[in-house]
């Protein structure tokens, strides 16, 4: 596995790969590897011939609270793990490399997409989003690139910018990868003390509360969310962010449930850690 640090070294390397006639497809990270991480590179393996890996925390996509300097970091097992899910280049630059001193282009999709759910507590992160895939796009000129349906939000912004700018990438959803009891990997579980890990279970066992409901015939988004916001308080230390039902492509809000309708929830556990689920309901 190749370690490549400078955007113009990775430039290099994928026009090498469409010399040679090779596929590329791209997973892009910001690292601290979990098994969710393993199973898109996994899945990209399968999809191209060779799998290129970006890991970055990218600055743009953290607001001023946030916890962009606090983000789990470890390089040499991130390494380790990449290269044992047969990842061919992985791509880690610096900040100051993806954004120089005069750097000044955002990408932003609209606020159909980027007003609600995360994007209204978290102002400016789809655009960190969008403009940093936008630019590894352009980097690793992959032919597909795969991404976690955990974010779904995410997934859909970076669908729908894929489509608007006629990128040429396709986009592979995966899906979420979970503990045996239910809790969605992701790289801020760690920042959980253990007596916070059955809150974060919350978000989960919310998701089969409300499939327990649909199929008992409850289909107002009204009283789901209700039921689900009761449901999560009576977990200590923990703070609804929100409880969403919105159609799967478009995230608009969806009144009555059906096949088309996710349910996605942002939760606070202990007041700092904020972790995110979502899941069909029928
Ligand atoms: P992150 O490093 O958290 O930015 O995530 C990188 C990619 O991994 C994104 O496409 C995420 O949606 C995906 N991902 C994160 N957690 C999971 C998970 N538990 N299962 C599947 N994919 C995941």
């Amino acid at each position: 596995m190749q370690i490549i640090r400078h955007p113009a070294a990775m430039i290099a390397w994928a026009k090498e790969q469409a010399k040679a006639g090779r596929s590329i497809a791209l997973v892009p990270t910001m690292g601290f590897f979990h098994e969710g991480h393993l199973s898109l590179m996994r899945r990209a393996g399968q999809l191209a011939d060779q799998v290129a890996v970006s890991l970055f925390v990218n600055p743009t996509q953290f607001g001023p609270q946030e916890d962009l300097s606090a983000y789990p970091r470890n390089f040499e097992r991130d390494r380790a793990m990449a290269e044992s899910a047969g990842v061919q280049a992985l791509f880690a630059p610096e900040a100051a490399d993806m954004y120089p001193a005069e750097f000044c282009t955002t990408v932003t999709v609209g606020a159909e997409l980027t007003g609600q759910l995360c994007g209204a507590s978290r102002p400016g992160h789809f655009a960190g989003v969008a403009t940093v895939v936008c630019k590894l796009f352009q980097i690793v000129r992959p032919d597909v690139a795969v991404f976690g349906e955990k974010d779904f939000q995410q997934l859909a912004v970076i669908r729908r910018m894929t489509a608007d700018l006629n990128l040429g990438v396709e986009i592979v959803a995966h899906p979420t990868v979970r503990e045996a009891d239910g809790l969605a990997l992701s790289s801020r579980n760690t920042y959980l003390a253990p007596s916070q890990r059955e809150a974060a279970l919350s978000l989960s066992r919310a998701i089969t509360l409300a499939r327990k409901m649909t199929a008992e015939g409850e289909r107002s988004a009204e009283r789901l969310a209700a039921a689900l916001r009761d449901f999560i308080h009576s977990f200590p230390e923990t703070a609804v962010d929100y409880i969403s039902f919105v159609h799967q492509n478009t995230l608009q809000h969806a009144a009555e449930i059906d096949e088309q309708t996710v349910l996605a929830l942002a939760v606070k556990i202990g007041g700092k850690v904020r972790l995110i689920d979502n899941g069909k309901v029928l």
